[in-house]
């Protein structure tokens, strides 16, 4: 093809694509044994109230330690593994680790002012189809002793477009235990805002591209509007409201004023070893 009409630049673009092809592949190939290996590990993002900067959780957020490429993010891994299924395995994994983590922490905290700490997971439109979620879940919550308040379950908002009843059982079923549900990276799907009363959530994970648009001063008028109005309706329907990316003072003071009620993002802190969070919030109780 582009070959015969001399393009330099496209040999070069094929042979990129073609090395990205057979780096997937090997990942792909790669994925079960790494699991079976102990290669994969969580780092912990702070979430973090608005109001008063305290630390209320942190989001798990599973990392891929590759013995040639070395960290790899969840971007590299996390469609490869659903495309082979073995998300089902690794989902369950990072569940684990992530409520014995919460555990963990919230023993630590014993006797001090610290509020017990929370921790979100993200889960897999795999995991959600998956007929052992739900027991698998309570199983994990009851071996390691969690209450299931302490957990939320990040669902995106693309998964749960157009779901019928099947998809949202479970979710239910998980709610109804006292587990949190959030809609992950809202507003970068189509969903109908009123469709939002059928789904069992509540927490609303704004998308970072509404906290990027608050980076300029002023911010676009528009913006300001249309994330002061998915906040109200959020509030309307008795949703939290949380802001993703949030990466200088100027953004989280802007989104505290519309009335978002917690933030992650790297103004805060990057997503880390699961020690640096217990210390965060012991900072905040101890003032
Ligand atoms: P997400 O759930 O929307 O997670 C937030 C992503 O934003 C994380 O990327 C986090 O590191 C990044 N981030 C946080 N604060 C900032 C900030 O201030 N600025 C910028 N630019 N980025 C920020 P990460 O760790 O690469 O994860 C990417 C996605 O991979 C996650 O997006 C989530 O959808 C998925 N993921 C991560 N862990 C898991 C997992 O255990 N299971 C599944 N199914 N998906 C996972
Ligand atoms: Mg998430
Ligand atoms: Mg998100
Ligand atoms: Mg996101």
């Amino acid at each position: 093809r582009a070959k015969s009409a001399g393009g330099n630049r496209y040999e070069v673009a094929d042979a990129e694509a073609d090395a990205r092809a057979i780096t997937r592949h090997g990942l792909t190939t790669a994925l079960p044994a790494a699991l079976d290996r102990g290669e994969f590990f969580i780092e912990y993002q702070p979430l973090v109230h608005l109001g008063d900067g305290t630390v209320h959780g942190a989001e798990a957020l599973v990392r891929w330690l590759h013995p040639q490429h070395g960290v790899l993010g969840p971007d590299r891994f996390i469609p490869l593994a659903e495309r082979t299924g073995l998300i089902v395995p690794l989902g369950r994994w990072v569940l684990e680790q992530s409520v014995r983590q919460a555990c963990a922490w919230q023993e630590r905290n014993g006797g001090t002012a610290v509020k017990p700490l929370r921790v979100n997971v993200n889960l897999s439109p795999c995991q959600l189809t998956h007929p052992g979620l739900v027991q698998d879940t309570v199983d994990i919550l009851e071996r390691a002793g969690l209450e299931p308040e302490a957990l939320c379950l990040e669902v995106t908002e693309s998964a749960l477009i157009g779901a019928d009843d099947s998809l949202l059982k479970p979710l239910r079923r998980l709610a109804e235990m006292g587990v949190d549900i959030a809609l992950d990276d809202f507003g970068t799907g189509y969903s109908n805002l009123a469709n939002l009363r059928r789904l069992p959530v509540s927490v609303l994970k704004l998308d970072r591209s509404f906290t990027q648009s608050m980076q300029r001063f002023p911010a676009d008028p528009v913006d300001l509007k249309i994330v002061d109005g998915i906040v109200s309706l959020a509030h309307s329907l008795n949703l939290t409201v949380t802001v993703e990316g949030v990466e200088t003072g100027a953004q989280a003071e802007q989104l505290r004023i519309l009335g978002c009620d917690t933030a992650q993002g790297w103004y805060y802190a990057r997503p880390g070893p699961p020690d640096r969070l217990h210390e965060l919030a012991l900072v905040d109780a101890t003032g």
